[in-house]
């Protein structure tokens, strides 16, 4: 059970990147070499199905992510953004196919991957502080017996401090405002020193400059190696700050390089009647407030075609 392979060594293989074929790699059209990509990958799916009950969320996703990917994940609410890191950090079973991270199926290897969840979902009235939370973050690195030491503490304070919270560690966490628990999460994360971040809508309801200083942060994470996985509502980070874009719509849509999701086409397919045009050729998403209704005031398009 516990044999230590390492999947950089065993299951995966090195050779130097041929950015043409890495490209054709990334676009899961039935034409990839399955064997190889799940060789490169930090996260391989093959014809994965899930959902919940009898109702399925998502169905046939394949898809490979290699290390040192910062990806984003698109797509309409509903459409399975959160089931699929669900998925890869081990939380929801799938029905169908196969998954591996870092080489083992989803949570066995628990302790390189911090799973961050979209903050709606988190209880805050537990009366946690902050330093508490993102000691969380060293836990799996802890053992069931070992208490924090200095060198935990020293890198909770690390990570507070990347995040912009330094000195908020004695602070309740049901204090906090919704960006800066954000913040603290990310610091949670940060502290686990993963090799793989899944993070469910990292920067929604943060102020413009935090989003900005936390995507240096996450682009810094994925320059240093590490697979960045986020979803976002905000296309127009996807497209600018984010090296890749997965737009998903109960199924993969599209998968390749950010600026795929400034075409129309994958636009159109990805969300279909939830697109809306603003003047000026904009497109934003009725998404972005977080319900399934249309804000007063918003244009729908139904159909594609010339306006
Ligand atoms: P997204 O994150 O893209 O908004 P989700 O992955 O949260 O999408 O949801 C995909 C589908 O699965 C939706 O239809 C949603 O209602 C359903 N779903 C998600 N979580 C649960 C759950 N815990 N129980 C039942 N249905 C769920
Ligand atoms: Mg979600």
């Amino acid at each position: 059970m516990t044999q230590s392979l390492d999947p950089r060594t065993t299951g995966r293989h090195a050779h130097p990147h041929d950015h043409a074929r890495d490209r054709q790699l990334r676009t899961v059209d039935g034409t990839v070499d399955p064997g190889h990509a799940r060789a490169h990958a930090d996260i391989w799916l093959h014809e994965v199905t899930a959902g919940y009950g009898d109702r399925e969320a998502l169905g046939s996703v394949t898809l490979a992510i290699e290390p040192g990917s910062l990806l984003a994940i698109v797509g309409p609410n509903g459409a399975g953004k959160s089931t699929l890191l669900k998925l890869i950090a081990g939380l929801v079973r799938p029905w169908h196919g196969r998954i591996e991270v870092l080489g083992s199926p989803p949570g066995r290897e628990a302790h390189r991957i911090a799973y961050v969840p979209q903050a709606e979902l988190v209880d805050w009235g537990f009366p946690v502080t902050v330093g508490d939370v993102v000691m969380m973050g060293r836990f799996p690195r802890l053992g069931p017996i070992r208490r924090p030491g200095r060198e935990d503490r020293r890198a909770v304070d690390e990570a507070l401090e990347k995040v912009g919270m330094a000195g908020f560690g004695g602070t309740q966490i049901g204090r906090l405002s919704g960006g800066q628990r954000r913040r603290v999460f990310l610091a949670r994360a940060l502290c686990a020193e993963p090799d793989v971040f899944l993070l469910d809508e990292p920067v929604t309801g943060i102020d413009p400059t935090s989003q900005e200083d936390l995507m240096d942060l996450l682009e810094a994470e994925a320059r240093r190696g590490k697979t960045v996985v986020a979803t976002t509502h905000d296309l127009a980070t996807a497209a600018q700050r984010f090296h890749l874009v997965l737009a998903i719509n109960h199924t993969v849509v599209a998968y390749g390089p950010a600026s795929l999701i400034l075409d129309p086409d994958v636009l159109a397919r990805a969300y279909g009647g939830h697109l809306l045009v603003l003047g000026g050729g904009a497109v934003v998403l009725d998404d972005a407030h977080h319900h399934d209704d249309a804000a007063p005031g918003e244009v729908h398009f139904h159909e594609r075609g010339d306006h």
